[in-house]
């Protein structure tokens, strides 16, 4: 009965005649469509016309097939994988339905804005994908559709004609050119049209948008404009910007299709309606080849999103965010290579697809000229009308208008799967015949490409850029300059697709989203951010609590965390402030792994995590946002480097000493600052001098102050104490501190210090930590450390600081060894080590509110603020200045005051001339030194010392405790056990002089 139905009604609707051109043998496709909206039900028929003998697959995907005749013949069709074939020439007629349900639409961070699902229903109709069998190749198609009344309808077409009837609204639609598919939407639209140069452009839109149709016509005209003199004319006589109430953007022949929550966007006109317009030549006129590779979303984001850009001078920044996309989601997993690339279904896609194939055509234009590159797209586009092209017709059109071969370039970029990763090296200048000339190698790691590099170089009084050609997979270059060079930028406007350098390279959200391995830290806050979280979870995240988490998942993993409070970032961060209010999504680097990121996320309410969440996706080049019930009301990129930037020279610091300033002065101004610290280099007594005068100084204005020192540790605060109360004596103090153990530096630098303070009273304070635990920490990580060492360090650990990690890298390298130590854990021990004194520093002035303190400490601990200064701010808050020596850098922000203070020697220590060990808990002589104190006293190889005067020696340190503070002509007793032939040792007692 029903085909009955359908027979009849297709016979009611009139065809119109089609002018064919060209491919005459090209099936004709006629196609009647009606609709029970309740239902979601499409009914279908379709009279295929094939024109020659030969099979043919037809597909039926998500439609259900009720009958199939060929030439008035029932058959049975075999319908394997979504496809049943059939064979000859003649009519084949098919009955068949479908239904497409209005469920909700799926969120695909990954792949926002593009819907392919069809739906039937009350909102509209939307059939955009394979919703009638589908055929080989092209095909003139002729498409009616019955429709309720109130519903308009498109579809691909040069006409469109209406008719009313009592079923219903009859729309025909005549498109009189071969095309692979067609696409139907229909929906309650107001419809707005204008005639430009000859085209009919029509705005349907939803009645509450229907304001916003007049700009979107204006701007199509503009875009219709200039497309069709930079390509050809455009070729079709009609076309519609239609509202769709799926989120998606899509351009098919005469029309293109914009959610409505992108249509309310207001930059929408000046960017995405203009790409949809350009695909009317590029992939709606000209067809792709997808068998052969997508070639037109590249060529259309060049000349559409890019160039707009490029217009207002802002290229440069738009191709460093394709770079930045592409590092950020194309991970190797996800790597391919810009040929394979068909269509978009996630970051990684987009990235290849869009941005590396826009980079393509840039590089190309670079390479041909202007005039070859647009000439050569009006004859492609000429040539190639209404047929599928692929890679290799855009090559030979390139070619042609070039006149050169251009077989190596499009291979490279298109079947080579990675993108150029080049690296500067030996950067150096040289005065070559009076001419200063910089001179560098340029080293591609992985594959050798071919390509053009721009390098600009600046000098003192000039900036030149050259063009050099990259050819080999190591080269050197010279580049004459006039004046000094100062710093040489390499590719500072990105027009090359490579990979960025680790300067020019933001942490952003796309990093976050397509990381290969991401995980979500959770705290017991999870309820707030549980809709966020599922999103997430399908994407790939995985999910650990907070108290979980350990160091190697922090370095291994790009982590979201939940709160802006919790022990994991205490732990990276040091304090994360809180920015803003509603949902805030912050980008870090990683402190333990820098290619990875640590994002911070914080909203107010479920509501604002929920409404911000759909939207993250769409921000992925950024790296701070904020939303306010789901708006966008900030957004951040970090600032980095443009272009690879290579130092060439660091000028001289020189300091014009018209006016020094007395250290009298300087105690003046420092004068009430809560932290005063004092850098000293450990073996240079000129600064401990320093350090003891600013004592001094304080002391004699009376201020009340303690002395923190790096040098002792905080377990043996007790026997430091003991000292200053005359417990015990010096000896004791320096055994009970084990200073000769732990500091090992020459006591006799900092006596004066400590006997300063015991005179007068002024507290000392050992600021740090067990070495074992900093040392723990150096070949393990954090990790390594048992749970009683974890409890002994701070929960608040600030990994951050970028230039002091830089610095400590170099150090490191100097380091024995380096190779095989890791230096992430080298960088968390020097930064425990500075938390920890930081964190002694903060309890002191805890505990005394009315003391101020004086900080000694080696300079790299205080240099830039880096090491303690910044992290005690961080606790307290508290007012601090730095004094250092100024010998190791006299850069500006390196400290308050640098001094300079001349070399003096400390008061002698004098040596006894042995060698020790420590053997069974006896300290024996293994070398005695030639015309030593210890030969004069008659000490001998294989002497076990028991002891000096009344001092007892129980390991090495203590002798150094004897020895420490001995005048020349000083007599002394040792008494030694010496081993005799057969009879054992023997206790002999010697008298010797200092
Ligand atoms: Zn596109």
């Amino acid at each position: 009965m029903k085909i009955l139905v359908y027979s009849i009604a297709f016979l009611l609707f009139l065809f119109f005649t089609c002018n064919v051109h060209a491919e005459e043998n090209l099936p004709v496709y006629d196609l009647s469509v009606s609709f029970d909206i309740e239902k979601n039900l499409l009914k279908g028929f379709a009279a295929i016309h094939l024109k020659e003998d030969g099979e043919m697959n037809i597909s039926v995907n998500d439609i259900r097939i009720i009958s199939v005749k060929m030439n008035d013949q029932t058959i049975q069709p075999e319908i394997k994988d979504s496809i049943f074939k059939v064979r000859g020439k003649g009519i084949i007629e098919i009955v068949y339905e479908g239904i497409f349900k209005d469920d909700n639409e799926s969120a695909n961070l990954q792949n926002a804005g593009v819907v392919t699902k069809n739906v039937v229903s009350n909102r509209g109709i939307c059939l955009t994908n394979r919703w009638y069998p589908g055929i080989d190749g092209k095909a003139i198609f002729n498409l009616k559709a019955l429709l309720p009344e109130g519903f308009t309808a498109i579809s691909e077409a040069d006409e469109i004609a209406v008719l009313k009837t009592a079923k219903g609204i009859e729309y025909s639609f005549h498109f009189p050119h071969p095309i692979p598919e067609i696409n139907f939407v229909a929906a309650r639209y107001v419809e707005m049209r204008e005639t430009y140069n000859g085209i009919e452009i029509f705005g349907y839109f939803f009645p509450e948008d229907i304001a916003l149709a007049k700009t979107y016509i204006e701007h199509t005209k503009k875009y219709l404009q200039i497309y069709g003199d930079l390509i050809n004319p455009y070729p079709y006589q009609r076309f519609s910007v239609v509202e769709i109430f799926l989120s998606t953007g899509y351009s098919m022949p005469t029309f293109t299709l914009l959610g409505q929550d992108v249509v309310r966007l207001p930059f929408i006109v000046d960017t995405s309606l203009g790409h949809e317009i350009l695909h009317q030549w590029f992939g709606n006129h000209v067809y792709v080849d997808y068998k052969a590779g997508n070639w037109s979303e590249g060529l259309t984001a060049y000349l559409s999103d890019h160039q707009y850009e490029e217009e207002k001078g802002r290229g440069p920044e738009f191709r460093k965010n394709i770079l930045i996309g592409y590092e950020s989601s194309v991970n190797p997993e996800k790597e391919f290579p810009l040929k394979n690339f068909t269509g978009r279904n996630d970051f990684a896609s987009k990235a290849v697809g869009y941005g590396k194939g826009a980079m393509l055509f840039h590089m190309l234009k670079d390479l041909i000229g202007n005039d070859a590159f647009y000439s050569a797209l009006k004859e492609f586009t000429k040539e190639k009308e209404f047929q599928a092209a692929s890679w290799d017709d855009l090559r030979t059109a390139f070619e042609k208008a070039s006149g050169k071969n251009l077989g190596w370039f499009f291979s490279q970029w298109l079947e080579k799967k990675r993108v150029p990763s080049i690296e500067v090296r030996d950067p150096r200048v040289i005065v070559l015949k009076g001419i200063p000339t910089v001179l560098f190698d340029i080293l591609q790691n992985g594959d050798t490409y071919i390509f053009n590099l721009s390098v600009k170089i600046k000098t003192d009084t000039a900036e030149i850029t050259e063009k050099i050609k990259i050819e080999k997979g190591k080269e050197s270059f010279e580049i004459p300059v006039q004046g000094d060079p100062l710093e040489m930028i390499i590719d500072g406007n990105y027009d090359v697709m490579r990979k960025l350098s680790k300067d020019e390279y933001p942490p952003v959200i796309s990093k976050l989203l397509s990381d290969n391995k991401r995980l979500i830290v959770i705290s017991e806050e999870k309820e707030k951010y549980a809709g966020l979280i599922d999103i997430l979870k399908q994407e790939g995240f995985t999910v650990k609590e907070d108290y979980q988490i350990l160091d190697e998942d922090i370095r291994t993993n790009s982590l979201l965390v939940f709160g802006f409070d919790g022990p994991v970032l205490k732990r990276l961060f040091g304090e994360v402030k809180k920015t803003g209010s509603g949902f805030v999504l912050s980008v870090r680097k990683n402190p333990l792994n820098t290619s990875k990121v640590v994002a911070i996320a914080y909203g107010d309410s479920k509501d604002e995590v929920d409404l911000a969440a759909k939207k993250i996706s769409h921000y992925g080049k950024y790296s701070y946002l904020r939303f306010d019930k789901g708006m966008n009301t900030d957004k951040q990129a970090d600032a980095t480097e443009n272009g690879i930037i290579t130092g060439l020279y660091e000028p001289v610091q020189l300091v014009q000493p018209q006016k020094t300033i007395k250290l009298d002065e300087v105690i003046n101004t420092v004068l009430d600052k809560p932290v005063i610290y004092v850098g000293e280099r450990h073996t240079n007594y000129e600064d401990h001098k320093v350090q003891l005068k600013i004592i001094m100084g304080l002391h004699e204005r009376g201020r009340k102050f303690a002395i923190g020192m790096e040098m002792f540790q905080k377990p043996f605060q007790k026997a430091i104490n003991d000292y200053m109360s005359d417990a015990i004596s010096e000896k004791e103090f320096l055994k009970n501190t084990q200073y000769f153990k732990r500091w090992q530096f020459d006591y006799n630098l900092y006596r004066e210090i400590i006997e300063y303070a015991k005179a007068k009273q002024i507290p000392v304070i050992a600021l740090n930590l067990w070495a074992e635990i900093t040392k723990k920490v150096s070949s393990d990580g954090l990790d390594g450390l048992a749970d009683i060492e974890r409890s002994e360090i701070p929960e608040s650990m600030d990994m951050s600081d970028e230039g002091y990690k830089e610095r400590l890298s170099e150090i490191f390298k100097h380091h024995r060894n380096h190779e095989t130590r890791n230096f992430d854990y080298f960088y968390q021990s020097q930064v425990l080590w500075d938390e920890i004194m930081a964190d002694s520093i903060d309890k002191f002035l805890r505990k005394n509110p009315d003391s101020q303190i004086v900080v000694l400490a080696g300079t790299g601990h205080i240099m830039y603020d880096s090491g303690i200064p910044k992290r005690t701010y961080r606790l307290n808050g508290k007012d601090y200045v730095t004094v250092i020596p100024g010998t190791e850098s006299f850069h500006e922000d390196s400290g308050d005051y640098l001094f300079s203070a001349e070399h003096l020697p400390a008061p002698p220590t004098f040596k006894l001339g042995v060698i020790l060990k420590e053997k069974g808990g006896r300290v024996e002589i293994d070398q005695i030194v030639p015309g030593s104190i210890a030969k004069s006293a008659g000490l001998e190889k294989g002497d076990i010392l028991l002891s000096f005067d009344d001092w007892k020696i129980d390991d090495i340190a203590d002798v150094n405790i004897f020895m420490f503070d001995k005048k020349r002509g000083e007599k002394f007793t040792v008494k030694v056990l010496r081993k005799r032939f057969l009879t054992g040792y023997k206790e002999v007692i010697l008298n010797g002089t200092i």
